[in-house]
């Protein structure tokens, strides 16, 4: 789950990370009156949406009176703000951040995120501030300093003043730069963080540290025991299939292709996925509907499989262990009942129940294909969605 920026700064001042002073805002008015509260004489109207590069897009502009802080928040607001992160469609503006300006002196990089190798918590720093870390990544990897902090002891100081150093800081900042990460890696472990960036973390002309931006993603799976963090999600951001699928425990995943699939087990999955795509077709989703699905969430994984207009044809993959396969047949059934079944449909059954859920299928009246295994059910599915694509061409 990701947050917004002016989410993040609130989570920074809780936890003792230095930030630049601001205000959310909701309409024109409200970033007007932000603005009135901050000491001047430079303030910064920042777009809030869930992807970086946003001052690129023209989300983020610097100003210098309340006229212009009117006017840009005007310009901003409800813009379909197009960034590197947002796909070719952009990103409407809901939410606005008003700040006081910073006095920049050096933009830096920081990042906190689990390195899955090491099982360790890995902080990343470059000098290489305010551009984009993933180019810097790619083409010059030795300006990313990097250490790891063992779960056992926590960060050290030595590894602090690393840190600082590789960042080409000194006299105070250097002290700053340890108390900043210390707070960093609190939040990071007692909120369940995935990621939290910094980009860019600035030194100021006066020598000090402030996070100008903000970035922080949290592990989904750990957000039963964050009621405060799960309270900041903003649905406008999220995929609507996304949200409807989260609603019903369903493991779902929006992807690109044209072939939808319905499976049980994330291993099946994965394979189901690795099979349409060698026989030539993308899948549209990834979908995992669990071992214990009800006939309930099997009708709402199809629903949303069935609104996605870009589907050309569903394959249903079950192997039925814990998961019966007459239970599926009864979902596949009242959901294609439901919503109205308009696109081919090839179902691969196995497991417990199996002939009982086959039989289910073929009388119920409606047009499916059925499959004797996962080879047939792929080549027929990927053969179903050319064909159907083929004809809405014409
Ligand atoms: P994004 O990463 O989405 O482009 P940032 O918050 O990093 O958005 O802002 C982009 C750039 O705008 C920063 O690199 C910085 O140069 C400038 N900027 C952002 N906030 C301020 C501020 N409060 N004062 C001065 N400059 C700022
Ligand atoms: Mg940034």
């Amino acid at each position: 789950m990701k947050i917004h920026e002016y989410q993040a700064k609130q989570l920074f001042r809780d936890f003792g990370v230095p930030t630049s002073e601001g205000h959310a805002a909701f309409s024109v008015q409200e970033a007007v009156e932000a603005a009135q509260r901050l000491p001047g004489p430079v303030y910064v109207v920042k777009a809030q949406i869930h992807a970086g590069g946003r001052g690129l897009g023209g989300g983020v502009k610097v100003v210098k009176s309340m006229e212009a802080v009117r006017e840009q928040a005007q310009r901003i607001f409800g813009m379909q703000l197009i960034t590197h992160q947002t796909g070719p469609e952009g990103q409407q503006v809901r939410r606005l951040y008003v700040e006081g300006g910073a006095d920049i002196a050096r933009e830096l990089y920081l990042g906190m995120l689990l390195d899955r190798d090491r099982g360790q918590i890995v902080i990343m720093a470059s000098t290489e501030g305010g551009m984009n870390i993933e180019d810097v990544a790619h083409h010059t990897p030795e300006k990313i300093f990097k250490v790891w902090i063992d779960p056992r002891v926590g960060l050290q100081d030595f590894q602090t003043r690393a840190v600082a150093f590789a960042l080409g800081l000194g006299g105070k900042a250097v002290r700053q730069c340890g108390s900043f990460l210390q707070s960093l890696y609190n939040l990071y472990v007692a909120k369940d963080c995935s990621l939290v960036e910094i980009n860019p973390l600035v030194v100021t002309g006066s020598g000090d540290l402030l996070a100008l931006d903000g970035k922080i993603t949290f592990d989904d799976n750990a957000m039963h025991r964050h009621k405060d963090i799960e309270a900041l999600r903003d649905l406008d951001e999220e995929d609507p299939r996304e949200i409807e699928a989260s609603r019903w425990d369903l493991n779902y995943v929006h992807l690109d292709g044209n072939v939808g699939c319905l499976v049980n087990g994330a291993g099946l999955a994965m394979a189901t996925m690795d099979i349409l795509k060698h026989y030539g077709a993308e899948p549209a989703n990834f979908l995992d509907v669990g071992g214990g699905a009800t006939a309930e969430r099997v009708t709402a994984a199809f629903r949303i499989i069935l609104g996605d207009s870009r589907v050309h044809a569903i394959f249903v993959n079950i192997f039925g262990g814990i998961m019966k396969c007459d239970t599926i047949a009864t979902g596949v059934i009242a959901a294609a009942r439901e919503v109205g079944l308009d696109r081919p449909l090839v179902v691969r059954l196995e497991g417990t129940n199996v002939e009982l859920g086959r039989q289910m299928l073929a009388e119920s009246g409606l047009a499916i294909t059925p499959a004797t295994d996962m080879k047939d059910g792929a080549q027929k599915a990927v053969a179903a969605a050319r064909a159907y694509a083929a004809n809405l061409a014409r």
